[in-house]
């Protein structure tokens, strides 16, 4: 089989994101970059979820802001170590167990186009006119789908639709899908969302925002969607385009890292953390320090901090605000002091650890609750 010679591609992105007509807190992140994009959707009491999706884009930031090229392995290995991070605050911090984010993310390699997915934030494709979902979700309504057992139409109406089966979290060794993909061509429009615009505005309307202006206009029009579709939950938006990379720009796009990576939504407040969880934190980033990202070249430590967004001396100063991990705070002016009045983001696939072995009980009620629901609704559909 002869390889396909891939063309370099550039990805021109903008994003938007809100609260949704009901939340107090954003636990969506975003990642924009010229080689790299992301969205993740995060799950868990109190400040867990917004943690969470902030921990995985602040790993995907650190990569998409070094000097070496993004490949798979790189991917996957940033995904490990946010994965790594996870787990470690949650196991100083109880509060944060079960704590897990959705992922989707496109990254542009020396070998074409990687996909990085888990859960049920999407990437959709706008080519020649027509509107495609390249990710599928995984979650147990589009299990239903898949097995017969539910009308497509029907997803977006169902009880459960928020039960995802899989994600990046604290308690499982799963990891995102990491595929190179050849679905993905210079012309192409792209869309990161989480399902605070899908589970709310359907594919016509999205098509229609979607087709035209420049991404961020896009962006921002489809987020007004949503809300006027009065979206519960946070929604978060990235369009790209995928362009033909300049020859003048040859060592900015495809399987480089470099270039100024812009972050929106959720972000990891140190105030925001138990101490536990705040002296981990600090012993992770002095770690992380010490041992530059594989991705990155290594830096000189007589230099001065780097880009925002990639390790810094100023990490292992004890005390210090771990910002480096962080995304940026925008589009709101401070975080909650409270959130139990917010209702549940959704429910995460629930597995083993004292912390997730609640959770593991209501979801097999759900399960449990679902089967019964479908098979009438099958019945009745039959009868
Ligand atoms: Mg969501």
């Amino acid at each position: 089989m002869t390889p396909t010679m891939s063309i370099p591609l550039s990805f021109r992105a903008a994003g938007a994101t809100d609260l949704g007509t009901v939340r107090t807190n954003n636990e969506d992140a975003a990642l924009m970059s010229a080689s790299l994009v992301a969205i993740a959707d995060g799950m868990g009491g109190h400040a867990a979820g917004e943690v969470a999706a902030a921990v995985v884009v602040g790993h995907l930031t650190t990569l998409a802001a070094g000097d070496g090229a993004i490949t798979a392995d790189a991917l996957r290995h940033a995904l490990e170590r946010a994965r790594g991070e996870l787990r470690a605050l949650s196991a100083a911090d109880q509060s944060m167990a079960g704590m897990g984010t959705t992922l989707v993310a496109l990254a542009l390699t020396p070998d074409g186009v990687v996909l990085a997915h888990v859960g049920d934030s999407r990437l959709y494709r706008l080519r020649d006119g027509g509107l495609e979902q390249l990710t599928t979700d995984h979650t147990h309504v589009q299990r239903l789908v898949d097995a017969g057992r539910l009308d497509p139409d029907a997803v977006r109406e169902h009880p459960f639709r928020s039960v995802i089966l899989r994600s990046l979290d604290d308690t499982s060794d799963d990891l995102p899908d990491v595929e190179r993909t050849e679905a993905i061509a210079a012309g192409d429009r792209l869309l990161l969302c989480s399902d605070g615009l899908s589970d709310y505005v359907p594919n016509d309307k999205i098509h229609g925002e979607l087709a035209h202006g420049t991404p961020q206009e896009a962006a921002d029009r489809l987020v007004r969607l949503a809300l006027d579709e009065a979206t519960r939950d946070n929604v978060t938006v990235v369009v790209v385009d995928a362009e033909m990379l300049d020859a003048d720009d040859a060592g900015g796009g495809s399987g480089s890292g470099s270039g100024s990576a812009r972050v929106l939504g959720a972000t990891l407040d140190p105030a925001e953390l138990s101490a536990p969880a705040h002296e981990v934190l600090a012993g992770l980033l002095r770690q992380a320090a010490a041992e530059p990202d594989d991705a990155a070249e290594p830096e000189d430590p007589a230099s001065g901090p780097g880009d925002s967004a990639s390790e810094s001396d100023d990490a292992a100063e004890p005390g210090d605000p771990p910002e480096e991990t962080s995304a940026v705070p925008q589009e709101r002016d401070a975080l909650p002091q409270h959130r139990d009045d917010s209702p549940p983001n959704r429910i995460a696939p629930a597995q083993g650890s004292t912390g997730a072995a609640r959770r593991s009980g209501l979801w097999l009620g759900l399960v449990v609750l679902t089967f019964f629901l479908t098979t009438g609704i099958v019945w009745l559909t039959h009868a």
